[in-house]
């Protein structure tokens, strides 16, 4: 490139940078991807460094963005808020610890903090004798916006400290995941405008005139920095989130103290996946020196500091085209659509289809084959799609009326958005989908049965149900192609080994729709023989926590088809019974208590279980507000924001091996 056209480049970009700092910072509505808008400031910022008289003082490389609302007052910060310098791959990860650590060339690995990078919006709170003055949005770093009133309105932010200090705190305001969902949900009931993504509802609950506004909104606090001019207070980083922790803050738990970079890169390869089972939004993971006299030394740049850095993830959205969509019947005969796209790396991997859910959805979406989608990695392994182009219209793809499979009419039972064949004893899709599930490891987890087995088992007619499955010989195995001795023996022998099932997963295994693994658990563990779930009225499910209209009126139907009865009896007369409830109780010390864990503990998950089972307690899968306690052990994943969000108490192991001592 030449120097005319990198001037013309660099002038088109900083127009763009600029077009968009405004879309984002003022109005809170992006217009393009966070990896498009850092793929722009890379290439201004290398055009720059190319061609350094082009550097003005108003490009966008040489401020933070961000600019005042009108309606709010100024606020100058005491201390500048810088941005942070980001890569997004290890190499440069490395070349930044190197590039700090010949500043100190005769100390071992230096001591860094990793930490997540937090996807909200930043907040600097100043306490003067531990009491709450102002909280200000950062705007350009210098100057920020006066939101104390609407900060006040943040629970989780403390307006009284635990020790009259004076200190400012740097953090992030955010809305969870699933408050972000709900939100939207009642923003188009109500006609309003839907946020693009938790963050810009973040902002656009926290920047608003009306503080009455930001009350009802469920925004939430993690602080990262403490500063104080008391040199005395802390003197690393570390001890600074510890500080923050006992003065009444809440801190992002996942932060950890390292030696060296390789520590650093384990933990942002575990984040990149693991991230989407938080309740929060994340981008990236920060590193920071931690120990504050070398902060000072190494000092800033013009726009970040020299001691920090962030890495950011592979991006979570990008456009491609959608080329069809496929039907596909499941178990229950719920028809779903899924998008096949032009294939696309997402988050790392190759992306071919996507989610559509169902067709209100596709409806909603107003999409149709041909059309451009942003799609995005979600926390299931297939990703969703999010919009399309807004200029684009290609029509709204119609839903079927016939199942693809049996050409049987759909019908859409009242109050579900899923379309059904309502074909369930003979669509050979249902049938197929049904057996493929008792076989799965959700459910009887029986090695081998798979699709492709269980297609050739059904087509030569040799399963018309997943009971069949126990009366198939190893020589019916071998009649299949490619099926040798030694498999067909070890098929054999995988499905005679799960006849004894514990209630749970045979309860899971029928398929009844509504009822999947965590529901099951919950029935298991009031009704503990199948004879009693069968006598069990839809008064008595509806009674047990947890179980509702739709799921108890799908357990009676269930056993009340004559379909159901011959499978069931079927499943007995080869051999197949459920056990009991697995624990025996052998005390009454956790009666009436229901736990969820969550995280990694130090012992397998089911030993805790069945630690609470005996002493009469309940297990169960998801946080409510009937949830007695949360056991967290390290990284715990959403559940734990949930409980701290529903006010549920959360335990460490030691706490809860307490509860038993008490007791004892
Ligand atoms: P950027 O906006 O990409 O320049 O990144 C800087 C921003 O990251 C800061 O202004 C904070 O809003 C945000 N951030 C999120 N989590 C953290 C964290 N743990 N430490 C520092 N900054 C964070
Ligand atoms: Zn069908």
């Amino acid at each position: 490139m030449d120097y005319k056209q990198a001037k013309e480049r660099i002038e088109e970009l900083k127009e763009i940078i600029r077009e968009n700092n405004e879309a984002y910072y003022v109005f809170d509505s992006p217009k393009i991807t966070d990896f498009e808008y850092d793929e722009l400031y890379r290439e201004l910022k290398r055009l720059e460094e190319e061609f350094p008289e082009l550097k003005t003082q108003d490009s966008p490389t040489q401020k933070v963005g961000g600019n005042i609302v009108q309606g709010f007052k100024e606020h100058t910060h005491k201390y500048r808020l810088y941005s942070l310098d980001n890569s997004n791959n290890y190499d440069d990860l490395r070349k930044w610890y190197e590039r700090v650590k010949k500043e100190y060339p005769n100390e071992n690995d230096l001591d860094l903090v990793v930490e997540l990078k937090i996807d909200g919006l930043s907040c600097a709170l100043s306490y003067k004798d531990g009491e709450l003055i102002i909280g200000a949005t950062r705007g350009n770093g210098i100057i920020g916006e006066n939101i104390t009133q609407n900060i006040k309105e943040i629970k989780t932010i403390p307006q009284k400290l635990t020790k009259p200090v004076n200190l400012e705190v740097r953090g992030e305001v955010y809305m969870p995941v699933t408050s972000f969902e709900r939100l939207n949900e009642e923003n188009i009931e109500k006609g309003l405008k839907e946020f693009a993504n938790p963050r810009n509802a973040a902002a656009g609950s926290l920047r608003q005139l009306d503080s009455k506004i930001t009350a009802q909104r469920d925004l939430h606090f993690f602080a990262y920095t403490a500063i104080s001019d008391d040199k005395n207070l802390f003197k690393t980083h570390y001890e600074g989130m510890k500080l923050l922790e006992e003065l009444g803050f809440e801190t992002n738990p996942n932060y950890v103290l390292v030696k060296g970079i390789n520590p650093v890169i384990e933990k942002c390869e575990y984040w990149a996946d693991e991230r989407f089972n938080l309740n929060y939004a994340t981008d990236g993971m920060v590193i920071k020196i931690n120990d504050l006299a070398k902060q000072n030394e190494l000092g800033y740049t013009s726009r970040a500091p020299k001691w920090a850095t962030a890495f950011k993830f592979p991006p979570e959205e990008v456009w491609t085209k959608l080329e069809g969509i496929e039907l596909s019947v499941g178990k229950t005969g719920a028809v779903t659509p899924i998008a096949n796209l032009t294939p696309i790396q997402l988050a790392g991997t190759t992306v071919k289809r996507a989610s559509l859910h169902n067709f209100d959805e596709i409806k909603r979406l107003g999409i149709n084959i041909g059309n451009e989608v942003l799609i995005k990695k979600a926390a299931e392994i297939i990703p969703k799609v999010i919009r399309k182009r807004e200029y684009e219209d290609f029509g709204v793809y119609s839903a079927p009326d016939k199942c693809p499979e049996c050409q049987t009419p759909l019908i859409k039972p009242e109050g579900e958005v899923a379309l059904y064949c309502p074909n369930t004893l003979y669509c050979p899709a249902q049938i197929k989908g049904r057996i493929e599930y008792w076989a799965s490891k959700e459910a009887m987890d029986i090695d081998g049965i798979g699709e492709s087995i269980v297609e050739k088992l059904y087509n030569k007619g040799l399963i018309k149900d997943f009971a069949d499955l126990y009366k198939l010989t190893i020589d019916d195995f071998m009649t299949i192609d490619l099926i040798k001795e030694k498999s067909a023996d070890n098929l054999y022998n995988a499905i005679q080994a799960s006849k004894n099932p514990s209630m749970t997963k045979f309860l899971t295994a029928l398929s009844i729709k509504f009822i999947g693994k965590e529901t099951a658990d919950i029935i298991a563990n009031e009704f503990p023989t199948l004879e009693s779930i069968i006598n069990a009225t839809y008064e008595d499910l509806i009674k047990i926590d947890g179980i509702g209209e739709k799921a108890s009126q799908s357990i009676i139907d269930y056993f009340k088809d004559e379909n159901n009865k011959i499978i069931l009896n079927k499943l007995q007369e080869y051999g197949v019974n459920p056990q009991g409830s697995a624990f025996e109780k052998t005390s009454n010390t956790l009666e009436g208590k229901t736990f969820v864990i969550t995280g990694t503990l130090s012992m397998p998950r089911n030993v805790f279980e069945e630690k609470i089972k005996k002493a009469g307690g309940k297990v169960s899968g998801s946080v409510s507000k009937k949830t007695s306690y949360v056991l967290a052990g390290e990284n715990p994943g959403s559940k734990f924001d949930k409980a701290t969000a529903l006010g549920v108490i959360i335990l460490t192991e030691r706490d809860f091996n307490l509860l038993f001592e008490d007791n004892n």
